[in-house]
C-alpha cells in the first residue's frame, strides 16, 4: 500500500499505539514513525521491538514535523501532553487520538490546539486486557469498527485522511456524534467493565476458604468477568471519570433491570426469566452473525 502520511507521531506506546505502529509498519503507511512514552522504560522496550523509526523524550520532540500525531495515552493524560506538545505542531497537521470517550477528549484537547492544527477524535473499538509495546500485535483493528467524531466544522480532508488510515489497518469506519459515542460505549464496554469489576471484588472480599473455590472452579462463568476485570486500572480510571454522565444514566437502568430480575427470582417467576434469557440469546446469535465475536 502506498504512505499516507509522511511523518507520523504516536504518543502512547501501550497497547493500541504499538498495535497502531505495527500496522502502519506492515503495510508501509508512513515515510517515519516517531514514538513518545512517559517512561524511558516503554521508550527502550517499544524501540526494540522495532515498530518505530525514531523514539523522543518528549511530546514536543516527537510532533515536530509530524503530519499526523495519534493520541495514545489514556484520556485524563489528554490535556498534559497535548500542552506539551502543542507549540511544536504545524499548521495543517492532522491531530487524532483513540481514546474510549470522546466528549471529554474534545473538551480537553480542542481549546489546547493551535489554529490550523485539524482535530479528528477517534476511538478504535478493539483491545485487549493486556497493556504496554509488547501487547500490541498489527492484527488488532482486523474487522473491528472505528469510530470517528469530528466536531461540526471539522476539515473533510482531514476526517477523510484519518478514515483512510483505520481502514489501511483493516478496520471499518463510522462517524458519529460524539455525545452519542459515549452513551453506546457507555453501554456495551463502559458498563460490563464496571460489571465485572464489581464481581471480581466481591469475589476478593469473600472468606479465604471460599475464595479458593472460586478460583478452583473458575470456569463456571466468573473465569470470563476476570479476565476483563484484569484490564488496564488507570486507562479505566479516567473512562469512568471522563464519561460520567454516560455511566451513571446506564448504570440507573441497569440497577433498576438487576432489581426485576431479583423479583422474578424471589417470586418464583419462571416464565418472566426464561424471556428474558431467550431475548438475550439472540443478541449474542447478532454479535456472532455481524462477525464481532
Ligand atoms: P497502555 O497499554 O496502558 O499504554 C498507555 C501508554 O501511554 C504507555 O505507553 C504510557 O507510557 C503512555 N502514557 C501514559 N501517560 C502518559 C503521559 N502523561 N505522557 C506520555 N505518555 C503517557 O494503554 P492502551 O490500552 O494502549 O490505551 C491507550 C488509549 O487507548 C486510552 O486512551 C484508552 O482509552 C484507549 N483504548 C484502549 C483500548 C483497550 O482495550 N485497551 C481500546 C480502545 C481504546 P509509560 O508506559 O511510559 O507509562
Amino acid at each position: 500500500m502506498s504512505v499516507l502520511f509522511e511523518r507520523v507521531s504516536i504518543v502512547g506506546l501501550g497497547l493500541i499505539g504499538s498495535s497502531l505502529a505495527r500496522a502502519m509498519k506492515r503495510h508501509g503507511l508512513a515515510g517515519h514513525i516517531a514514538g513518545h512514552a512517559r517512561t524511558a522504560a516503554t521508550r527502550e522496550t517499544a524501540m526494540a521491538l522495532g515498530f518505530l523509526d525514531s523514539v523522543h523524550e518528549t511530546p514536543a520532540q516527537a510532533a515536530a514535523g509530524a503530519d499526523l500525531v495519534v493520541l495514545c495515552v489514556p484520556v485524563g493524560a489528554y490535556a498534559g501532553v497535548g500542552r506539551a506538545m502543542a507549540p511544536a505542531l504545524a499548521a495543517g497537521a492532522i491531530v487524532t487520538d483513540v481514546g474510549s470517550v470522546k466528549q471529554a477528549v474534545i473538551r480537553d484537547l480542542g481549546p489546547i490546539l493551535p489554529a490550523g492544527v485539524h482535530f479528528v477524535p477517534g476511538h478504535p473499538v478493539a483491545g485487549t486486557e493486556h497493556s504496554g509495546p509488547e501487547a500490541g500485535f498489527a492484527e488488532l483493528f482486523q474487522g473491528r469498527w472505528t469510530i470517528l467524531t469530528p466536531p461540526p466544522g471539522t476539515d473533510e480532508r482531514a476526517v477523510l485522511r484519518v478514515s483512510q488510515l483505520w481502514r489501511a489497518c483493516g478496520s471499518d469506519v463510522e462517524i458519529m456524534d460524539a455525545g452519542h459515542h459515549d452513551v453506546v460505549l457507555a453501554i456495551t464496554s463502559h458498563l460490563p467493565h464496571l460489571i465485572a469489576y464489581t464481581i471480581v471484588a466481591t469475589a476478593t472480599d469473600l472468606e479465604e476458604a471460599t475464595q479458593r473455590e472460586v478460583v478452583k472452579f473458575s470456569a463456571g462463568g466468573f473465569r470470563d468477568f476476570t479476565r476483563i476485570a484484569a484490564s488496564d486500572p488507570i486507562m479505566w480510571r479516567d473512562v469512568f471519570l471522563n464519561n460520567r454522565e454516560a455511566v451513571l444514566e446506564v448504570l440507573g437502568r441497569f440497577s433498576e433491570d438487576l432489581t426485576a430480575l431479583q423479583r422474578a427470582i424471589r417470586w418464583g417467576e419462571g416464565d418472566k426469566l426464561e424471556e428474558i434469557f431467550t431475548r438475550t440469546r439472540a443478541i449474542r446469535r447478532g454479535i456472532l452473525d455481524a462477525k464481532q465475536a
